[in-house]
Order: C-alpha cells, then sequence, then structure tokens
C-alpha cells in the first residue's frame, strides 16, 4: 500500500485487510467502510478586534453500533474532513478492543488556537457546541479533548450544552475538570494505559523492563507521562527523547524531574544541560538500539523509507497513526513487535469512559480504583490481540482490526443491520 494515501484511505486499507483476514461478508465491510452520520458546520465568532469571523468545524459519529459515539474534538489550522472521518474510523476500533459499550467518533474545528486569545477560544468553544449540541449528548455523542483542546475548553462546552438542554449535563463530555465531575487519573491514562500493553508485551518476548533501554519521539503530554511512568512502573532507563526541534541521547538515563521542568522552561528538549547529554536528530532517535522505541508526536513518523533503520524489539504506538502502511510491512518482516496505536493508545478513552459512568452514578472512584480498572481492561484486550496473531498468523495490528471489527460486526448483525 503506498505511502501517499490520506488518513482515510488508509483506515479503509487496514479495514479490508483484516476484513479479507476475518472473511468479513462483503455487507458488514462497505457499512463499516463509512461513516454512518458526519455534520460539517460554519459558524461566526466575535473577535477581540471587532470583526467576526466564520469558521469551520466537523463531528463525524462513525459508528453506534455499541453505544453512543466517543472520540475527540481538535482545533487545527490542517484540520480536514479526511482527517476527521480516519480518527473517528480508529476511535470505533479503539472502544472496540478495549470492550467499553461505545462506538466512535471524532471532531475538529479549522482555527489556530496558538493565535487566538483565551476569550476568543472561549467563544469559539461555545459557538461550536451552538451549531452542533442537538446531534451530541450522553446518549448520542460524547467528545473529549484531543489535539489543542484542554479541559478548559471541555468546561466551557458543557457549560453550554448544560444551557441549551435547561440542566446541569455533566456527561455530555469527558476530559473535564475534576470540580466538574472529571476522573481521577485521565491525566496520565494514555501513557499508563501504553504502559500495561509494554508490560505484557515484555513478559510475551522475555524482555526484562528493568534493564530495558527506552526511546521516545514526541514530549508532549504523551511522551512526557510515557517517560515518567516508564521509570516509575518497570525501573527503565530512557535513553533519548525528542520534539519538534530535534532529540537528546543519554546512554545513563534521563531524569525525569529535571528534563520534563527543562521543557516546560525552554519550550524544548535539545537545550537540555544534562551530564554525558548529546543532542540528536529525530531521524537518530528512531534507528537507535534500543529494546522499545514509543512514537507519541504525529502521523506517519515512520514510513517506508525508515522502517527498515527502526532496530527496537518493541514498537508502542502511542500516537494515532505513526507507521504508514509500507512501513508496517517492512517491520513484520523485520520481526518487530508492534503495538498498535488504537490498542496502545486505548487508556484514554477507557477512562473517558470511567467518566461517563462517574457522571451517571453521582459518585466518584479514587486514583486505585482507577488503575485497577484500566489495567484489568488493557491487559484483556492486550491478551485479546496477541492469541489472535498468534492463531491467524497475521501481524499484531491486523490482529487488532480483527478483535475490534468482530465485535463491532456483532452488534450490527445482533440490530440486525446486515
Ligand atoms: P502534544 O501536543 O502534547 O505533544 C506532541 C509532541 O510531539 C510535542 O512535544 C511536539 O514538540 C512533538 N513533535 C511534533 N512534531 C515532532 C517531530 N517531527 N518529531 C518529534 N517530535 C515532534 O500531544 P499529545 O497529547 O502528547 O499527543 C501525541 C500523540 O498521541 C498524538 O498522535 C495523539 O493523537 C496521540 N494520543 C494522545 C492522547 C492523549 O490523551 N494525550 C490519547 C490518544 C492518542
Amino acid at each position: 500500500m503506498p505511502d501517499r494515501m490520506n488518513p482515510f484511505e488508509i483506515a479503509q486499507a487496514q479495514l479490508a485487510q483484516a476484513a479479507e483476514a476475518m472473511g468479513l461478508d462483503e455487507t458488514t465491510h462497505e457499512l463499516l467502510r463509512w461513516p454512518m452520520r458526519e455534520f460539517h458546520v460554519h459558524f461566526p465568532v466575535k473577535m477581540d478586534d471587532g470583526t467576526t469571523r466564520i469558521f469551520e468545524g466537523f463531528r463525524v459519529q462513525y459508528n453506534d453500533a455499541r453505544g453512543p459515539t466517543k472520540g475527540g474534538l481538535r482545533f487545527h489550522p490542517q484540520e480536514t474532513f479526511d482527517t476527521v472521518r480516519a480518527l473517528a474510523a480508529w476511535m470505533t476500533w479503539k472502544c472496540a478492543v478495549v470492550d467499553i459499550p461505545l462506538g466512535g467518533g471524532k471532531g475538529g474545528v479549522v482555527c489556530n488556537p496558538k493565535e487566538m486569545s483565551l476569550g476568543e477560544l472561549e467563544r469559539l468553544s461555545r459557538a461550536y457546541i451552538r451549531a452542533l449540541g442537538h446531534y451530541i449528548g450522553p446518549h448520542t455523542d460524547v467528545p473529549a479533548p484531543d489535539v489543542y483542546t484542554n479541559p478548559q475548553i471541555m468546561a466551557w462546552m458543557m457549560d453550554e450544552y448544560s444551557h441549551m438542554i435547561g440542566h446541569n449535563v455533566p456527561g455530555v463530555i469527558t476530559g473535564k475538570p475534576i470540580p466538574l465531575g472529571g476522573s481521577e487519573g485521565r491525566g496520565d491514562a494514555t501513557a499508563r494505559g501504553g504502559m500495561y500493553c509494554i508490560r505484557e508485551a515484555a513478559k510475551a518476548l522475555g524482555i526484562d523492563l528493568s534493564q530495558a533501554a527506552i526511546a521516545i519521539q514526541g514530549y508532549g503530554n504523551a511522551g512526557q507521562f510515557a517517560h515518567k511512568l516508564s521509570c516509575e512502573l518497570f525501573g527503565a532507563r530512557i535513553v533519548a527523547v525528542s520534539d519538534s526541534q530535534g532529540g537528546i541521547y543519554c546512554a545513563d538515563g534521563l531524569d525525569f524531574e529535571s528534563l520534563s521542568a527543562h521543557k516546560l522552561h525552554e519550550g524544548t528538549v535539545i537545550s537540555y544541560p544534562g551530564a554525558n547529554c548529546t543532542q540528536i536528530r529525530n531521524a537518530d532517535l528512531l534507528a537507535l538500539d534500543v529494546d522499545i522505541l514509543i512514537p507519541a508526536a504525529l502521523e506517519g513518523a515512520i514510513r517506508a523509507d525508515n522502517a527498515g533503520e527502526v532496530h527496537a524489539r518493541i514498537l508502542a504506538e502511542l500516537a494515532n497513526g505513526p507507521t504508514t502502511p509500507e512501513a508496517d510491512e517492512i517491520l513484520h518482516r523485520n520481526e518487530v513487535f508492534v503495538i498498535p496505536d488504537f490498542l496502545c493508545n486505548a487508556g484514554g478513552v477507557t477512562v473517558s469512559y470511567f467518566e461517563q459512568v462517574q457522571n451517571a452514578y453521582g459518585y466518584y472512584w479514587d486514583l486505585d480504583m482507577v488503575y485497577q480498572r484500566l489495567n484489568q481492561k488493557m491487559t484483556a484486550a492486550f491478551q485479546a490481540v496477541h492469541r489472535t496473531a498468534q492463531h491467524y498468523g497475521i501481524d499484531n495490528r491486523i490482529a487488532a482490526y480483527v478483535v475490534a471489527v468482530a465485535r463491532v460486526a456483532e452488534a450490527c448483525k445482533l440490530r440486525g443491520w446486515v
């Protein structure tokens, strides 16, 4: 499959591979190739300089056979309908692979939040909800934070929706601040879920994580928590990290506290002055001789031209879509054990689901309860994918699709749709 495909074409091509491996009937395959519903809106927002700008927004409800659709909302200048469609499809498979009773959705607004004031962002967030509020809700479609959106934006959106409906509805959105019904443990849930998968993969491959060397591409929310938790949970050595400006390498291991403080103050990791640290390029980081490589930045990081240089035994995809289909074939041939994105980063949506459950009950769990239930969900999902990969002799990504698609297809059949 060529590297030139757009994200939605990639998502459809991956589904086709799984459909073939599992012998999915043609009608169900056709149903699952497309979003069931999508919304395209344009809405006005008053800017600080007194002008009014018209913004473009999307919301895709990909498939709701297993429950209300669920998925993040991105504010990004290069947002496209096809990216949102792909991410909504991946959310469908992600919720199914961890076996939570939700479908998949995603939304986006074409805007550059870095150039907007807090007041403009608040008016944009509220206007998006006024444009789409009648089509979302706790039993319909539940948004969450994603690229360049955050708990404050979720709070404004929940407030606007509650005004539209006439009463408080915390369950309309997840990733809220804790005082407004957010869940304990949501902050590091994505990285923590990935760590539980890495722990299981290491057991399967006989890797002692306390001796393991790890490299992390991307040092934002997911990447920094991956650093912290790899040290805390496994005692592993993080030998390299990078951000959009480049990377740093230290064979003895990088200290989380001082490196994350440096990133916060300087905005980059490359000037980190730690002893025995050297600067490296992002391309060098991907090719390091490490046990585990964690892409935690953007889509398309590992492609046909660099996949052959990956020497890690485990590739744990915390980012969405970091590996192109052509690269996948190379990694599989080279026996790199890939923990595919919609399994590896499913911890975030799993704790979002826990947040919905707690909102519905109006009863809140402590951190230990969240961790314990997240561990159960992620471990069961990893084992189901690993068993399926071995059973069919297929790679882990297609195996994850087979597990997830079988669950969604079964729900469609039971409803009498196909
Ligand atoms: P973020 O914006 O907090 O961090 C992204 C990091 O990637 C930044 O440090 C940025 O400098 C770095 N980066 C950008 N381009 C790079 C490049 N070419 N090379 C190296 N680094 C580069 O985002 P995040 O929330 O940490 O998300 C990262 C990835 O994880 C995304 O793919 C996202 O969809 C996925 N993800 C995140 C969550 C979550 O809960 N945060 C959940 C599921 C999936």
